[in-house]
């Protein structure tokens, strides 16, 4: 039996750039609603660090991929635990750096709303810019919360005006900070027309009281403001204002909700998550604006037998459909998948089908994760979000179903790493923990792969970027006690053919006893970029017996693993296997698995191969003296230009640029700028190296 009803559910996450206090408000969050009984203070020491390894060891998880809170906003009669208007908020954890697109992707694909976090003295920056678009992709309805009131230089104003001007338009400030830095003392509600300032030690007592006289005309000016444009969204709404009708507190906030849901509006709170202050309205309007399940639209996936689209609605009665977003390895009980229920219920024990992969797989115990325990649960309902242990087969980005009613949700799509390293162990004898750690390590994150160098039996770890490698090498230190050296950054190249190509591959050996027999005919031809591999097989009337076209596939593959042109793995191919021969006696899997690769290699040599190079998206902000400078130093980079804009009174570039060219830029664009340049950089595609570098790099001169 459903105990909460899904109403009354929030999946949310909190995302910000790094900095901007995510953390700090993240805290608060658990403190006040209760269930972590102490707080953290960052600044203050090593208290929260403590904590976290205190709460580690006795199992307690705020670092949670998703951790659950109750709050029943302030002005209910009945607060207690378990009354009807209480609300139970999920916290999706969100990565803070954008070199983890991945993480991002994932964890902005399972939640229902998000809290934007700003740094009040910083205002918008690149990197929110760049969270905010992707939650724009994903359609996630938020609210803002700009942070460190209390800070040297914090401007609301002009906070909100950066997020006019950069985000959107849309935006409505719901509150009005009373006083600013030293003397920021707590915030305006605008819709009751109240001041509410925060006391008590950790700010836990909320007090209402009436708006100081010299803020009482702009709070008027500015929600007059913030009625206007809520009543422009309903139309009965918008005559009773017209006709100068009371219209009621309630009936705002219900207008506004639906507004946040479909991404018309968006409400703006303002506060001090160090000093304690302005929290616990921020919860309030978790609960008041930000979309329960059933505010959005069903899910949608593919019916994998039939390839049709189909939607899953967030009803119990659904059948069961859900999606693993995180796999985390704990300490006490080993692998957990974390995943949300889209549709359905399920009680533990039962099997579900990973449509992904074909394959079943048993629920059994099922956690619901809290600041500060573990509960397990028997039965789960649409809207949860939950972690399992012991799947083996599920990785993140998987479709969990109903067996009977197979549904594969929209997936994730991973980029490919772009950068590779080489890493070994500072001393010889961690060797063997090392490869666990980073093996731990890619099962969590899907853009992080482990390989070793066959040739000179090194590891090269690749990912997404130079921070996101070295994040992983100090977890790897942090978390598993291993400490890594690590050689220089390595573009990951990749090779491809350009034109259509037909190639033989034969091996036969004939030496007394028991023959080889393998011989082949294929024909490749060029794919679009990231359209990766495909086999057709056109063997008819069993010139190549079926048993052995797998093998031919594996050789196939193999061969472009190695690549033709400098070694790098080959991509974006059709390989069609449409000719060749057996014999009865001497043919083998390996025979032919040998001529499917000879083939390829012969049949790459003709097809015209070139490298590719990943390009990434680049955004460089300056200030316009050092606009010329910065322009022609990415040209020297081989970089495009995509477009140049100002911005309040900044320089914004955007371009297109080879990776290749990248490595140190961070030193490079602080010199060019006396500091006060910064960018931002995401991968975006795979080109074609030019011609001489390619050749370059061929040659192993260039790497
Ligand atoms: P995150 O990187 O977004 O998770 O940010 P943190 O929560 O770790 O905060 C970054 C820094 O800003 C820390 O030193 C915090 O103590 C500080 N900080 C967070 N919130 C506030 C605030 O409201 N006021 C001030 N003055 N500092 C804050």
């Amino acid at each position: 039996m459903r105990q909460y009803p899904i109403e009354k559910y929030r999946n949310i996450g909190i995302i910000a750039h790094i900095d901007a206090g995510k953390t700090t408000t993240t805290e608060r969050i658990l403190f006040y609603t209760g269930i972590s009984h102490k707080m953290g203070e960052i600044d203050l020491g090593t208290t929260i660090m403590d904590w976290m390894e205190q709460e580690k060891e006795r199992g307690i998880t705020i670092t949670a991929a998703a951790t659950t809170c109750f709050w029943t906003p302030l002005e209910a009669k009945n607060r207690e635990r378990g009354n009807p208007n209480e609300v139970r908020i999920n916290i999706i954890d969100t990565p803070g750096h954008i070199d983890f697109t991945a993480e991002v992707q994932r964890s902005l694909r399972v939640l229902d709303g998000a809290v934007v976090v700003f740094d009040g003295v910083a205002g918008v920056e690149p990197q929110s810019e760049t969270v905010w678009r992707q939650a724009d992709k994903f359609n996630v309805p938020r609210v803002c919360f700009i942070n460190k009131m209390d800070r040297l230089g914090a401007d609301f104003e002009k906070s909100l005006e950066s997020i006019w001007q950069k985000l959107s338009p849309n935006a409505v400030a719901l509150q009005l900070p009373i006083g600013k830095e030293s003397t920021f003392e707590g915030v305006i509600d605008l819709l009751k027309m109240k001041a509410l300032k925060f006391e008590g030690d950790f700010g836990e007592k909320v007090i209402e009281e009436e708006i100081p006289k010299d803020l009482l005309e702009k709070a008027r000016a500015m929600r007059e403001n913030l009625v206007e444009k809520i009543v422009a969204e309903d139309d009965e709404l918008l005559e009773k204002y017209l006709a100068r009708k009371e219209i009621s507190i309630e009936e705002l906030r219900n207008t506004l909700r639906k507004a946040t849901c479909n991404y018309r509006l968006i409400p703006v709170f303002v506060g001090s998550a160090l000093k304690n202050k302005g929290i616990q309205p921020l919860l309030d309007a978790i609960c008041y604006y930000l979309p329960c399940p059933t505010d959005l639209p069903p899910v949608k996936g593919i019916d994998p037998k039939t390839g049709k689209e189909i939607e899953r609605k967030a009803d119990d009665n659904e059948p069961f459909s859900g999606l693993a977003f995180k796999i985390a390895s704990d300490p006490y009980v080993g692998t957990l998948t974390y995943f949300r229920v889209y549709s359905g219920n399920l009680r533990r024990g039962v099997y579900l089908l990973n449509t992904t992969t074909q394959e079943k797989e048993r629920i059994g115990r099922i956690l619901r994760l809290h600041a500060n325990q573990r509960e397990e649960v028997e039965e789960i309902f649409a809207g949860d979000i939950v972690a399992t242990i012991g799947l083996k087969n599920t990785s993140t980005g998987h479709t969990l179903s109903d067996p009977d009613h197979p549904i594969i949700l929209e997936k994730i799509i991973f980029p490919e790493p772009v950068i590779g390293i080489r890493i070994e162990p500072k001393t010889k004898a961690d060797q063997e923990k090392m490869s666990l750690a980073l093996k731990r390590l890619a099962e969590e994150d899907p853009t992080f792969r482990v390989k070793g160098d066959p040739e000179t039996g090194e590891t090269i770890i690749s990912g997404m970027g130079e921070l996101h490698l070295e994040i992983i090498v100090d977890r790897m230190k942090r978390e598993f006690k291993v400490e890594g050296n690590v050689g220089r950054p390595q573009v990951a190249y990749k090779e491809t053919i350009k034109e259509f190509a037909e190639a033989e591959g034969k091996y036969i050996r004939q030496s007394g006893g028991r023959g080889q027999y393998g011989h082949v005919w294929l024909r490749i031809g060029p794919k679009k970029r990231g359209e990766g591999f495909e086999f057709i097989n056109e063997i008819k009337g069993g010139i190549i017996p079926q048993e052995f076209i797998p093998a031919v596939e594996k050789g196939v593959k193999e061969a472009m693993d190695k690549g033709i042109l400098a070694g790098y793995p080959m991509v974006d191919m059709s390989v069609t296997l449409y000719d060749g021969s057996f014999h009865e006696v001497d043919s083998s899997e390996l025979a032919f698995k040998i001529a499917g690769s000879i083939a390829l290699q012969q049949a790459a040599k003709k097809a015209k191969p070139v490298l590719l190079e990943p390009i990434m998206k680049l955004e460089v902000i300056t200030s316009p003296d050092f606009f010329g400078d910065v322009i022609s130093d990415l040209s020297a980079r081989r970089g495009k230009i995509e477009d140049t804009k100002d911005r309040l009174n900044l320089k914004v570039i955007d371009a297109k640029i080879p990776l290749a060219e990248m490595f140190g830029y961070a030193t490079s664009l602080r010199s060019l700028t006396e500091g006060r340049g910064t960018f931002t950089m995401e991968f975006d595609h795979y080109e074609e190296v030019p011609q001489n570098i390619a050749q370059e790099i061929i040659e192993g001169k260039r790497r």
